[in-house]
């Protein structure tokens, strides 16, 4: 859990997008939110932030959802429910929960869509995907999804996604850790916040 006042100062501390992406909203604890997505340019400015778009699609993005309010909150509202989505598959990983399959459907569905809007394109000596211009509203959210099922089918080839255990917050990050034993999203915020309180309660006790 983090203090952060908007989308562009939001701490990024999953270790991938779609973590990043479910770590929008401030706390997953007793207490829900505040949601960081609040509206389309939120969106696409945390997009940016996270390298999913890049400057000159983020302008004309902006401008798109200036001209089609109604569509803009459309793709808001598909960006949340993806969000929402992960939380839960992502979420489980650490019970060994298999995903609902209402949830694989979705997520399978933006893949692709996604993959529609990419072509195999030759580069520096190698062949890559790249995404077909010009940049539509509904490629953020695509894009997230393609990302996430990458993460989601590499499970034995990569480290645990965990939960914070800091009061209140339940972000998702990857644990990179050496040990493989990290207990919160943010040493510096869940972390500290922790160990005083048991400092506290070991005082008082
Ligand atoms: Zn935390």
């Amino acid at each position: 859990m983090s203090t952060p006042k908007t989308i562009d100062d939001i701490n990024l501390l999953g270790g991938h997008v779609a973590l990043d992406l479910v770590n929008t909203v401030d706390s997953r604890g007793d207490k829900w939110g505040p949601d960081y997505l609040v509206s389309y340019p939120d969106l696409a400015d945390w997009a940016l932030r996270v390298d999913l778009i890049d400057r000159s699609e983020h302008a004309s993005l902006l401008k798109e959802a200036q001209a089609g309010p109604a569509a803009a909150d459309v793709e808001l509202e598909n960006a949340k429910k993806l969000r929402e989505i992960l939380h839960r598959i992502f979420g489980g990983e650490e019970r060994d929960a298999a995903p609902l399959e209402a949830d694989l459907d979705f997520l399978s569905s933006a893949c692709a869509q996604g993959a529609a809007r990419q072509k195999l394109r030759a580069k520096e000596g190698g062949v890559i995907w790249t995404h077909v211009p010009p940049a539509s509203m509904t490629d953020i959210t695509f894009r997230i999804a393609l990302s996430a099922a990458e993460l989601l089918t590499s499970r034995q080839q990569r480290r645990p996604v965990r939960i914070c255990h800091g009061r209140n917050c339940g972000w998702l990050f990857l644990d990179l850790s050496r040990g493989g034993h990290r207990r919160w999203c943010s040493d510096k915020t869940c972390g500290s916040a922790t160990r005083v309180r048991k400092f506290r309660a070991d005082r008082v006790g």
